[in-house]
């Protein structure tokens, strides 16, 4: 039996801090299984005790699952000593319940990236067993067709020998001598290209001053070794200038959240995860 103090439980839960839970405890608002609260301290089992606040259930919860919309610039890590961390995009009332990046994308890369607590739902996730589909979406630097959609499919040997597993590649939309590929998504990259320092705007720049074909592209794979899409296209002789994730497994990135942006999973979106 796990039991923690009455105000850390709801402090976890986001209804205040250490010394607002002791107002309320002393206002009378907070009952414990049918008893007026007294000490905020007391040991309770969020799991079996009934906590009222107001006369109102407050059901404890132990895991939690974001849905970010990461954008460049950060790493898909807990804490670094240089730079900024997924974590730092959340705020204290989610960050109380600890939870880490299931996987990584690269500090370049924006997109879906889900974080929990749930250790269990992690590892079934990212299992070599599992294969649980990713699709990207990228700008590439060359024009990308149905040679590149063949190898992909068939498998393409990787700069350390592994040969990558059958992956599906979409293009769609090319633009010939340094054009922006005519999709609305594309366009929306490039413009963040402009802006966000940690993309590879420069480059970009480069390859259109040079007159080089761009490709939108559409890549579902179903491992994840490191740098695997740009190390898939630089086997392919072609290199990726801007990377987005939008989807994995069940789960895909909601248009409405703007890069930094997060929310909480639905029910739906965690049962069907599981
Ligand atoms: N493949 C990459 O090259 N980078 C990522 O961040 C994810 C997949």
């Amino acid at each position: 039996k796990k039991t923690m103090r009455l105000d850390k439980m709801l402090g976890n839960l986001g209804y205040g801090t250490r010394s607002g839970i002791k107002l309320l405890v002393k206002q009378g608002a907070i009952a414990v299984n049918g008893q007026r609260a007294k000490d905020p301290g007391m040991q309770i089992d969020p799991a079996a005790d009934e906590v009222y606040l107001d006369g109102a259930r407050i059901a404890y919860r132990d895991t939690v699952y974001v849905l970010l919309n990461k954008p460049a610039g950060y790493v898909s890590a807990t804490e670094d000593r240089r730079d900024l961390v997924v974590l730092d995009l959340l705020d204290e009332e989610m960050n109380v319940f600890a939870p880490f990046p299931v996987g990584r994308l690269d500090k370049d890369t924006e997109g879906l990236l889900l974080l929990t607590n749930d250790g269990k739902l992690s590892h079934d996730l990212l299992s070599p067993r599992k294969h649980v589909p990713k699709t990207y979406r990228a700008l590439v630097e060359g024009h990308v067709g149905e040679s590149e959609a063949l190898l992909f499919h068939n498998g393409v040997t990787l700069d350390d020998g592994y040969r990558t597993l059958p992956a599906e590649l979409l293009v769609l939309a090319v633009g010939e001598g340094g054009r922006v590929p005519d999709h609305p998504e594309a366009l929306g990259a490039v413009e963040r290209m402009g802006k966000v320092a940690a993309l590879r705007g420069p480059e970009l720049e480069e390859a259109i001053v040079a007159g080089r074909p761009l490709s939108w592209i559409e890549l579902t794979i179903r491992e994840g070794k490191y740098h695997q899409v740009k190390r898939m296209f630089e086997a392919a002789g072609k290199r990726v200038l801007y990377l987005r994730r939008v989807a994995m497994g069940p789960l895909s990135l909601d248009e409405s959240l703007e890069a930094g942006q997060w929310r909480e999973l639905t029910e739906d979106e965690v049962t069907a995860l599981r």
